[in-house]
């Protein structure tokens, strides 16, 4: 097939199969009773146990595209590995891999000043802090980023922050050091895509109050550290802006290209652990004298998750290639296709997972409850389908006016 992986991403994808065959599959059940004990505020001792071996054997910092900090692999050459990662929840903040952080690295790898890069990218390269990135907020329709109302005045050498943000994914976590935050410098120019600025906020300046920890779907920290925030008269040094005022929807757009992709790579294969789950439950149980799988209806559920999956791989891998070959900008119609088709056909196969395994199909022993969790966030989380959608149907449009 076109899109096959090259000797080097193969040998890649051979060490991190076995590391996740050592090391994370068989401590999953640990995984989850952690994040249960502990809670969304604390750190997970598992995680920090296992983040110097993945470390130590090279299998660090992958995302990173052409930089001397990663690996310097195309979006083509991640996919694939960025799949195996999304098979387990655990996965991703091993490998220093997960999200936000990694959309977070890229703007600072991009856009913040060497010193800045020196504070903050280096500890979130090297795996010993994280980040957050504060859009959303709870008192406006944040899937249209410039309804986002926070403010950001300047104030001689300082800018002076105030806002209510939520879905602050990484804010309760203790390790959370700098914010990325989004919010109006230019409230009324009329480009409201100049209206808005990013700006880094340490995480400890004066004024920043963590009010909660937000459940998703009544699950604390799993599979998201969902927060609420108040930014209260924050004050940060002027040179804490990045890229200058009113760049805000810029850096935005550079920043959830990858971001949207990492998500959908994620997203199959974490279906495909489902079908496998699905597979090995259906062949053996069972009920009524034969396994399950031996049932018409299970059959035409197994093929049709087979034909979604791969169906949904090709269109990321050619979003990939897209994205390496004409760049995110360019790529814009193929992104916003699969962060529509992905999470849809993932959430579509673990429900046919979860009805596989019966009624502990919904309890935590399996993954599937918060696998399920986490496609229906993507749904939302990065755009909700329906803005992606538009943008696409205007896109289609457009060629015919
Ligand atoms: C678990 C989780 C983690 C998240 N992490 C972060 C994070 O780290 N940082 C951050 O800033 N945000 C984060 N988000 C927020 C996420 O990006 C927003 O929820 C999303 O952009 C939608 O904004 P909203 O919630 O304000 O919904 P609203 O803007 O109020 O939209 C509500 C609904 O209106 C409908 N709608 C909107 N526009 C259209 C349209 N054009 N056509 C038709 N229907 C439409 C859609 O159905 C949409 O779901 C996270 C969300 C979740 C659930």
């Amino acid at each position: 097939m076109p899109f096959d992986p090259s000797p080097k991403v193969q040998e890649l994808q051979a060490r991190l199969n076995a590391f996740m065959d050592e090391h994370i599959y068989p401590n999953e059940k640990r995984h989850v009773e952690e994040a249960e004990k502990l809670g969304p505020w604390a750190v997970l001792p598992l995680i920090d146990e296992l983040k110097p071996l993945a470390r130590e054997q090279g299998l660090w910092n992958l995302f990173l595209p052409e930089s001397e900090h990663g690996a310097g692999l195309t979006n083509l050459e991640y996919a694939p590995l960025c799949e195996i990662m999304g098979r387990s929840l655990l996965a991703p903040e091993v490998f220093n891999c997960s999200a936000p952080d990694t959309g977070n690295m890229e703007v600072l790898a991009r856009y913040a000043s060497p010193e800045h890069q020196e504070r903050w990218l280096k500890p979130l390269l090297d795996g010993e802090i994280r980040s957050c990135f504060a859009m959303t907020e709870p008192d406006v329709a944040s899937s249209d980023a410039t309804n986002i109302q926070s403010s950001i005045v300047r104030d001689g050498d300082e800018y002076v922050i105030n806002g209510h943000k939520w879905y602050t994914t990484n804010a309760t976590d203790p390790r959370c050091k700098i914010c990325i935050f989004m919010g109006k410098t230019d409230p009324e120019n009329p480009n409201r895509h100049r209206q808005q600025s990013m700006i880094l906020v340490p995480m400890d300046t004066p004024g920043i109050e963590v009010l909660r920890s937000i459940p998703v779907f009544g699950f604390y920290g799993m599979p998201d550290r969902a927060s609420e925030v108040i930014f209260r008269n924050v004050r940060v040094p002027a040179e804490n802006m990045l890229l200058g005022e009113g760049r805000g929807f810029e850096i935005a757009q550079g920043r959830l290209g990858p971001g949207r992709i990492h998500h959908c790579m994620r997203e199959i294969g974490r279906a495909e652990r489902a079908l496998e789950l699905m597979c090995r439950r259906a062949l053996s149980r069972v009920a009524f004298g034969k396994p399950i799988a031996e049932n018409g209806v299970t059959m035409e559920r197994i093929a049709e998750a087979r034909i979604l999956i791969e169906q949904a791989r090709l269109l990321t891998l050619n979003a990939a290639h897209r994205m390496d070959t004409v760049g995110n900008k360019v790529a814009k119609a193929e992104i916003a296709m699969i962060k529509v088709a992905v999470p849809n056909m993932t959430g579509k196969v673990i429900d046919w997972a979860i009805q596989a395994h019966g009624g502990g199909g919904t309890s935590n022993d399996f993954g599937l409850a918060a696998a399920y969790a986490m496609s229906r966030v993507l749904r939302l989380a990065d755009g909700p389908d329906e803005v992606h959608r538009q943008q696409l149907a205007k896109m289609e449009l457009r060629k015919y006016q």
